[in-house]
C-alpha cells in the first residue's frame, strides 16, 4: 500500500483528539479522502481537558464554528489567563495573562522599561499594564481587538465542557460527511511485507480497512504503541506529577474569566469555572502524596458542593518516540502527555492536525515527510515542556520535600540557557515558532521572582521622568478601557 495514494483515512478514537482531527481533515481534505472514525461507547473518553489557550479561537474560526453557538452548546465561559497561587511562595500569586503587556516596542520588550522603573524605585506592578489581567480580575470581558494608542486589545480563550465539546464536534463532523462507527477494536492487523497497518477488527467481527490510520485512542495508544511498539520518552524526572483526581462542583457566582492553579504540598489544584458547574482537579506526584491525602486536599479546598464522586486518573509525562510511524499518526493523549498546567494538550491536537494536513502524502507516504513531521512535533512539545518545568524550577518554596526537590532538580539544557539569559540580561526570545511568546515567559519569570540583573540599553537610555510618563500614560489607557468593559456574566447572558 505504500505506493498508492491515501484515499481512506481511519481515525481510532472519539475523544477531543479524534473529533478535532476529523473536523479539520473533513473541512480541508473532505473532497479527496474518505474519513471513518471508530469509537467505543463502552470505553468512553477521558472527559477532562476543559481549559484552552487563545489559538483555539482561530482554530474554531477555521472550522467555521460560530463562537456564540460554541459557547452556548458547550456551556463555555471566557478565559483570559491562569492565576498561579502559592507557586513562588505560599500566600503569593501572579497571573499568566494572555495578550500583551504594556506597549510592543520593536527592539526592546516592554518589561525592560518596567524593570528600569523598579530600579528607580517607582511603585507599580507589572500586571498594572496588562489589559487582560485587569479585565480578568474585575470579571469583565468584551471582544476588543485594539485600544487607543495602538495598543493591542484583549486575547481570550475558553473554559468548556469536554463531553459537550466532543458531541458538538461530532455533529459538526457528521454534517461534513465523516462516517462514525461505534465498536471496540479488539485486534489490529499489520501487513508483514511493509509493517503498515492493514485493518482493525471490532469486537463484533466487523473489519475496518484504511490507507492511513490516526491513533486518537487516548492513553491506550492502541495503534502507535500496542501495535507498532514505537516506545516512549519519559520526562517524569523533570515533571514528577503522575496522577490527577477530578471533581465537579456547583457553579459559583460570579463566574471568573480565568483559570486558577493553586499549588499544594506536592502538586497543584485547578479551578475551571463553566456556566453550569466548576471543574476542579488536583495534580500530584504519588511519590510525595498518597491518593487519600490528595483527595483530602482537593475536597477541603473546594468552594462549592461536589456534584459527583472524585475520579482518579494516572498519567505519565513524556512523548512517543515518534508521532508518525509507517501509516500511523498519533494525535492527542496517544502521542504523549504534558500535565495540564498551561492547558496545552488541546492546542497540541490542533497543531498536530494542521501539521498532518501540511505534510499530507500525495502519491505515497514518503520517509522525508514523516521525518519532517516528527521533527516539528518533537520541537513543539519540548518547548512547551520547558515552559512548564520553569514554573516548578523557579519556586522559592521549601516547605515540603516535593518543592525542595523541584528547586534542586536537573533541568533540560535548553531551559537552563533560557533561565541564565533572563536572569543575567532580562532577555528572552521565542524560538523556532514556539507556542509561548516572550511575554508569557516574562510573566512566569517575574511572577516566580526571577528579577533580571540587567536590562536592555534602550530602556536605560530613558530618563526617570520619561519612564514615569510612559508608565502612567499606559496605566491610564488600560484603566479607562477596563472601566468601559461589561461584566463577563453580561457577555455570557447576552448569548
Ligand atoms: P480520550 O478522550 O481518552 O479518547 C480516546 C478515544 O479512543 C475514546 O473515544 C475511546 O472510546 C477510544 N478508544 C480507545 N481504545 C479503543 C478501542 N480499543 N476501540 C475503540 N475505541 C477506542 N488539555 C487541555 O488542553 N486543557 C486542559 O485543561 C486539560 N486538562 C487535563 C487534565 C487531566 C487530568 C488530563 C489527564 C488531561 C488534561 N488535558 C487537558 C488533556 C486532554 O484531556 C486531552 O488532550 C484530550 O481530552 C484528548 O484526549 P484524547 O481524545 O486523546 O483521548
Amino acid at each position: 500500500m505504500n505506493n498508492q495514494s491515501i484515499q481512506k483515512v481511519v481515525i481510532l478514537g472519539g475523544g477531543t483528539a479524534g473529533w478535532i482531527t476529523a473536523s479539520l481533515l473533513a473541512k480541508v481534505l473532505g473532497k479527496r479522502i474518505d474519513i471513518t472514525l471508530v469509537e467505543s461507547d463502552d470505553i468512553g473518553i477521558v472527559g477532562v481537558g476543559e481549559a484552552s489557550i487563545p489559538p483555539m479561537v482561530n482554530f474554531n474560526n477555521a472550522l467555521g464554528i460560530d463562537e456564540k453557538d460554541f459557547i452556548r452548546q458547550t456551556n463555555a465561559t471566557i478565559k483570559m489567563g491562569i492565576q498561579f497561587e502559592h507557586w513562588k511562595q505560599q500566600g503569593e500569586s501572579y497571573m499568566h495573562a494572555f495578550g500583551s503587556i504594556g506597549k510592543n516596542f520593536p527592539f526592546c520588550d516592554f518589561h525592560h522599561f518596567w524593570n528600569r522603573s523598579q530600579q528607580l524605585g517607582i511603585q507599580s506592578n507589572f500586571w498594572d499594564f496588562s489589559l487582560n489581567y485587569q479585565a480578568a480580575k474585575q470579571n469583565k470581558f468584551a471582544h476588543l481587538n485594539q485600544i487607543e494608542g495602538n495598543l493591542p486589545g484583549i486575547a481570550h480563550a475558553y473554559h468548556f465542557d469536554a463531553g459537550l465539546y466532543a458531541k458538538y464536534l461530532r455533529n459538526h463532523c457528521e454534517k461534513l460527511g465523516v462516517t462514525r462507527v461505534e465498536g471496540r477494536v479488539d485486534e489490529v492487523r499489520v501487513n508483514p511485507k511493509n509493517g503498515y497497518i492493514d485493518r482493525m477488527v471490532l469486537a463484533e467481527g466487523r473489519t475496518i480497512t484504511g490507507d492511513l490510520f490516526i491513533d486518537c485512542s487516548g492513553m491506550r495508544a492502541v495503534l502507535i504503541e500496542k501495535t507498532l511498539g514505537i516506545g516512549f520518552e519519559d520526562w517524569s524526572h523533570w515533571l514528577p506529577c503522575n496522577r490527577a483526581i477530578t471533581v465537579p462542583t456547583e457553579a459559583v457566582s460570579p463566574v471568573t474569566p480565568y483559570t486558577r492553579s493553586i499549588a499544594h504540598t506536592a502538586g497543584w489544584q485547578w479551578r475551571i469555572p463553566l456556566q453550569h458547574r466548576t471543574g476542579n482537579g488536583i495534580v500530584y506526584a504519588s511519590n510525595y502524596l498518597s491518593d487519600e491525602q490528595a483527595k483530602h486536599t482537593l475536597l477541603t479546598n473546594l468552594d462549592a458542593k461536589p456534584l459527583a464522586e472524585p475520579r482518579t486518573i494516572s498519567f505519565k509525562t513524556g512523548r512517543r518516540a515518534q508521532q508518525w510511524h509507517k501509516n500511523v499518526v498519533s494525535i492527542g493523549l496517544s502521542s504523549g502527555f504534558l500535565e495540564p498546567l498551561e492547558s496545552t494538550s488541546i492546542h497540541l491536537i490542533q497543531t498536530a492536525v494542521i501539521r498532518l494536513i501540511k505534510h499530507f502524502p500525495h502519491q505515497q507516504i514518503n520517509d522525508a515527510e514523516v521525518q519532517s513531521y516528527n521533527r516539528q512535533s518533537q520541537a513543539e512539545m519540548e518547548h512547551i515542556r520547558d515552559f512548564i518545568i520553569l514554573h516548578y524550577k523557579l519556586t522559592e518554596r521549601d516547605d515540603s520535600p516535593f518543592w525542595r526537590q523541584c528547586r534542586i532538580m536537573q533541568i533540560p539544557p535548553s531551559l537552563k540557557e533560557k533561565i541564565n539569559l533572563f536572569k543575567q540580561t532580562g532577555k528572552v526570545f521565542r524560538e523556532q515558532e514556539e507556542l509561548f511568546a516572550e511575554v508569557a515567559w516574562q510573566q512566569v519569570f517575574l511572577g516566580q521572582g526571577a528579577i533580571p540583573e540587567d536590562i536592555h540599553p534602550l530602556a536605560s537610555s530613558l530618563s526617570e521622568q520619561q519612564i514615569r510618563e510612559l508608565l502612567s500614560n499606559l496605566k491610564l489607557i488600560i484603566d479607562r478601557n477596563v472601566d468601559k468593559l461589561p461584566l463577563h456574566q453580561q457577555f455570557i447572558d447576552s448569548l
